[in-house]
Formats: structure tokens, sequence, C-alpha cells
């Protein structure tokens, strides 16, 4: 048959889905330039296709301009057609960046980093998904057994991340029902949010091709365990030089560490709406689930927001080099752009106001009353999607950090989100989310 190849020019929207549209790949020298159209109202799309009551209306146009530097194109090599698309930043028609573009969103919140700390960001996102094919693996938590009834799928899965200019890393069979995890290697700067969606695409498109299929979703069980993305993160002086340990330090953090993730734990109730942006994420994020619940370090703690992870080098420039922490509460439902932009913005904050180190928690907090967490600096973070909201909206210095329209806008496509689930309960609400991630 005859075909003319399409390249697939995508966003990774505030919903956290990937939109776009597709043009030949012979005009691949004038869109790289010219973009393709967009219209402002695509932003109040929630993830369910309802559109949020818009600002917009039918009013505007955008330019959504493909990054070369993103190319993907995959050929699985199963005889199907080969994968090919590109993200891209949405600007105005003079090139303007467009305030709700999240990639360039986070190209600001990292601009403030290097401004504030004179740090680059290095950072990797670690994946959790469950097959919603194939029945269920009893007694497979971690298990060889379970691991080898896909292992045909992540066999493909290493090869297309590669192919797909990612470095892949592990996979595993995680602790819950059906439950896998993917990691690829750390990438600089925005690269590593770019390459958090390419894995999720690449993921679903690779579970296809084998006749399976896969969700992302924040929570597929109430009673079960959650879908984490947990966001690995260290910093690079300029010149490249590690520069996120310090031997010295409150459990190795430098001081710009400590102050970054002072900043992201004082502000983390009020951007938890940007990195866990679902309505059912509210029931990962609940004490004893290895997930969030409150807003805490945890030194080698999976049940801390911010966890500093282990390394395996003994010498110190080595640990070093490996010294990393990382953001649990995140997942999937998150644009990993717009996720990380907040988070860089909270700990970019830190550093400007020269927080100092915060302490580590060795109790489970989940004990504690309200006052006694309060006494020791802790909040529980937000059980629902509208208390995020609300926290969000009114917290004027995180509002600050993004383009003035942003979270009347943010805000507004999640009501119109939690307004599509009014008439469903929490298993229909899992199911609904289960579908769209
Ligand atoms: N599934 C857990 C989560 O929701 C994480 C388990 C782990 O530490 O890998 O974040
Ligand atoms: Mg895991």
């Amino acid at each position: 048959m005859i075909k003319n190849p399409l390249i697939f020019a995508a966003t990774s929207d505030v919903a956290g889905k990937v939109r776009g549209k597709a043009f030949p790949v012979s005009d691949l020298e004038k869109r790289s330039k010219k973009g393709v159209g967009w219209t402002p109202t695509n932003v109040m799309i929630t993830c369910f296709d309802a559109i949020a009551d818009s600002p917009f209306g039918a009013l505007g146009d955008l330019l959504l301009t493909p990054d070369e530097e993103t190319s993907v194109e995959l050929d699985f090599k199963d005889g199907g057609p080969v994968e090919r698309f590109m993200l891209g930043d949405i600007t105005d028609l003079d090139g303007k960046p467009w305030e709700f573009c999240t990639r360039s969103l986070l190209k600001a919140a990292l601009e403030r980093l290097k401004a504030a700390g004179g740090v680059s960001l290095v950072s990797a996102f670690e994946h959790e998904f469950q097959f919603k094919t194939g029945g269920d693996q009893p007694g497979e938590a971690y298990g060889h057994s379970g691991f080898s009834d896909r292992r045909i799928f992540g066999e493909t899965l290493m090869a297309a991340l590669d192919a797909s200019g990612l470095a892949s890393d592990t996979f595993m069979k995680e602790y819950g029902a059906n439950q896998y995890e993917v990691t690829n290697d750390p990438a600089s700067g925005h690269r590593s949010a770019d390459q958090a969606v390419i894995l999720r695409e690449v993921t679903r498109m690779t579970a296809k091709r084998l006749g399976e299929g896969v969700t992302f979703t924040p929570i597929r069980d109430p009673d079960g365990v959650g879908n984490g993305v947990h966001i690995h993160i260290s910093f690079l002086a300029e010149g490249g030089a590690p520069a996120t340990y310090d031997e010295n330090g409150t459990a190795g953090m430098s001081k710009i560490t400590a102050s970054f993730i002072a900043g992201v734990l004082k502000y983390l109730d009020s951007i938890i709406a940007l990195t866990a942006p679902s309505d059912v994420s509210y029931l990962r994020l609940t004490p004893h689930r290895w997930s969030a619940a409150y807003n805490n370090l945890g030194f080698r703690d999976r049940e801390a927001s911010v966890r500093i992870c282990p390394v395996t080098a003994t010498d110190p420039s080595s640990i070093a080099r490996q010294y990393n922490f990382e953001y649990r509460a995140a997942d999937a439902a998150a644009s990993p752009h717009l996720a990380l932009a907040a988070i860089i913005h909270a700990g970019a904050q830190g550093i400007e106001d020269a927080l100092p180190a915060p302490k580590v928690t060795e109790e489970d907090l989940s004990v504690l009353s309200t006052d006694e967490l309060e006494q020791r600096g802790y909040v529980r973070l937000p059980e629902t999607l509208e208390a995020a909201l609300h926290r969000f909206e009114s917290n004027e210095t995180v509002c600050g950090w993004f383009p003035a329209e942003f979270a009347s806008v943010y805000t507004a496509h999640k009501r119109g989100e939690i307004a599509y689930l009014k008439d469903k309960d929490t298993n229909a609400r899992c199911a609904a989310y289960e579908d769209v991630y």
C-alpha cells in the first residue's frame, strides 16, 4: 500500500497527556521552523477529553514546534509501522513561549535554579506501571516467575528505549499486582522530562505491539499499592563537578542540596497539585504505601516525600558522583515537565532564602497527632485533589513562580476534571483514570 511517513509533533500538556499533530517527514525542515498550529483552549482539555471552562473560547492561535533533539524513530521490526514523534515547545505566532507550555515552564525553572544556585540539574524519572492484561500473578512481588512472564516485553522495551535515544537501566517485577518498574539513566536539564514522556509512550507502544495493555495510573485498586513516579535529582556546578554532596553536611547534603530540599518540603503541600494531580493520586499518598504522606525528608526511607538514596561507592569523589535524592510525591498523571518545574521552583526558592538543612526523620509520622506533627514542623499533605488545588491557589509565593494566569487556568482545568467524576464512586474513578493514563 502507498504511504507517506508521518512525524507526530507532541506536547506533554497540563493534563499529562501527550497530544499534537502529525506532518509528513518530507516537511520536517519547514515544520522545525514554523511548527504546526495549536489552539489555546486545548489547555482546558482534561484527561477525560471533557473541556473545562475556558477563558480563551474559540479564539487565538499558537505554534507547536517540534524539537529534533527529541526525535524518536522507532522500528519494532515486527512488520508494523515505524513510530515517529518529537516533542516541542508551544509559542505564540511571534515565537514567545506560551504561558501554558509545560516544556517552556520547565526551561524557565531551570534558568531560575542556575541563577539562584549556580548549578544545573541532572535527573531521572523512575516509573511504576501495571499490566491490564494477562491475569493475576499471586505471590510474585519482586518474583522471578513474575519477571519471566514479561521477559519478552522487558527485552523489547529495553531495545525500544535504547532505539529512542534513552539509556535503558533496569526492568523489574514490582510489589503490586501485575506491577512492574522501568528505569533509565539520568539526563541533564529538560532532557530528563522529555525522556520520561518518551518512556511512557514507548512502554505503551511496546505493550500494544505485544497484544497487551499497561497503565501508569496513580492507583488502580484503592486497596492495593500505587504506581509512583520517583524523580531522582542531583546538581552539577558550572564546569561539571558534582555539587549535591558534602561529606560534612547533614546526611551528606551540600549547602545547595540542603536549601533546595528545605524549599521543596516547605512548599510541598502547595505544589503537590502539580506533581500528583489526579483525583485518585490522593488514595496513593497515604501512610504505609511507600509513597508520601508528610512533608518529610528520609534517609533511605521509602515513606518520605524526599528520600536521600543509597550509594554503592565508598570513596568521597565517587560518592559525590552517585549521591542523589528522590522526590516521591509524583505520579504519571502529571506532565513530567510541569512536575519537575514545580519541584525546581520550590527548591530554588529554598536556595534564594538560604533555608537551613531539614531534619532527617527516622520515625513513623503517621502515629503522631496533628499537634505533635506541628511541633516537629511537619504537615499531613493534602488528602484530596480539591484540598491540594486550594493550597496551590492560596499560596501567593508558589503562584508567583508561574505566569500570571497559570494558577487560575490550571485550577479551572482540574476542577473540570473533578466535575467529570462527580457521579462516580472510588472504584469507578480508579477505572476512569486507568483508562486514560
Ligand atoms: N509503589 C510505591 C509508590 O507508590 C513505591 C514503591 C517503591 O519504593 O518502589 O510510590
Ligand atoms: Mg518502585
